[in-house]
């Protein structure tokens, strides 16, 4: 088996979920070195070890060194089998990631899939089932992946307890995708979440929302979900031009007032639309290995993250293909090719 060594100094998480993917589309295995070194607890966390264990259980891999607090992993890849899994994080370790994580390969393997996901589905720094189940997803079906996603129980950090089920349906060959012209704006809506809180804090929020970004401003908008394990409050934007659609998310947090969510909120959706950029910030790294899959694809950005910059360099380790990133129009034009 072909491996590669890898360095994980250069960013967080991310580096070793994609290393994971790409090992098992690619069959290629890895040693993964200084694992989250950066982070203020480097090494593998709790989440980062569902993601390895889910990825070693969808590709039947050998794996050494998946240990918490772990800065090293060598993971050795098998066959990738289609089928039922069942994947809890713990406590609120967030699901998406590890859905991820695994869909990539399960999209490629020879039949269909049926996966239950369990733990956070609404945390502060990973994308939120929304964001994947409005964005993520329809953006790679547009692509050609056939993945559908049901939300069942909301779980909110720190308490978790969510659940997501997902279908995936086997793709042969991806189109590159052309995300370069924003189409024209159709509209800009906010949705709050409340679970086990009073509804007037997200109702101050979604009042902030109304004032800065003009969305509607009607209670209907507030809404109380089905009790989670913990208490909950997450505002929720969507700006849809044509059939691109962004999730924006803001968190409630003790001791941050409900305007300051809501201004944090609205500043992050208007830098966007200040923007000229088609992708978002966190979709454009999230749209980096599926285009690299499918071996070409272009698209257009307000900023350029890091994470964009150290995944695009990972995903270069695992595939023939070489991504560029150049200035254009106030923000960056970001292409892959192989
Ligand atoms: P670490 O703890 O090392 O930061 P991590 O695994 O929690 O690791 P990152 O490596 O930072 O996380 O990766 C987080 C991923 O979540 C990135 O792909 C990023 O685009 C995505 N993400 C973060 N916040 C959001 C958001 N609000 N909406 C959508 N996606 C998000």
């Amino acid at each position: 088996m072909d491996m590669i060594e890898l360095d994980g100094g250069h960013g967080g998480g991310q580096l070793l979920r994609s290393a994971l993917t790409l090992s098992l589309c690619t069959g290629t295995g890895f040693t993964l070195h200084n694992i989250r070194a950066i982070r203020r607890k480097p090494g593998l966390m709790r989440q980062h070890l569902t993601a390895v264990n889910a990825a070693a259980r969808v590709g039947n891999a050998c794996v050494h060194g998946a240990e918490l607090g772990a800065t090293s992993l060598r993971f050795e890849p098998g066959r990738v089998s289609a089928g039922t899994y069942h994947f809890a994080t713990g406590s609120a370790g967030s699901a998406t990631l590890v859905l991820q994580t695994v869909l990539p390969a399960l999209w490629r393997a020879q039949g269909p899939s049926q996966l239950r996901l369990e733990g956070g589905t609404h945390n502060p720094l990973a994308p939120s089932a929304d964001f994947i189940a409005q964005s993520y997803l329809p953006a790679l079906g547009r692509m050609g992946v056939q993945a559908s996603m049901q939300l069942l129980q909301h779980g909110f950090h720190p308490a978790g307890g969510g659940v997501m089920e997902v279908q995936v349906q086997p793709c042969a060959a991806l189109q590159p995708p052309s995300l370069e012209v924003r189409a024209p704006l159709q509209a800009i809506e906010a949705q709050v979440l409340m679970s086990g809180l009073s509804s007037g804090i997200g109702l101050r929020e979604l009042q902030v929302l109304a004032e800065t970004l003009g969305v509607d401003p009607h209670p209907r908008n507030v809404q109380s979900i089905r009790p989670a394990l913990g208490p909950g409050n997450v505002a929720l934007v969507r700006v849809r031009h044509g059939d691109h659609v962004e999730v924006f998310s803001g968190h409630g947090e003790r001791s941050v007032s409900a305007e300051q969510v809501g201004a944090r909120l609205a500043g992050q959706v208007k830098q966007y639309l200040d923007g000229t950029g088609a992708v978002g910030e966190y979709l454009s790294d999230q749209l980096l290995l599926p285009m690299a899959l499918a071996g070409g694809g272009a698209f257009t950005t307000h900023v350029l993250s890091d994470h964009l910059v150290s995944n695009a360099r990972l995903i270069e380790k695992f595939l023939p293909v070489e991504f560029d990133w150049q200035p254009h129009d106030g923000g960056w034009r970001v292409t892959v090719q192989a």
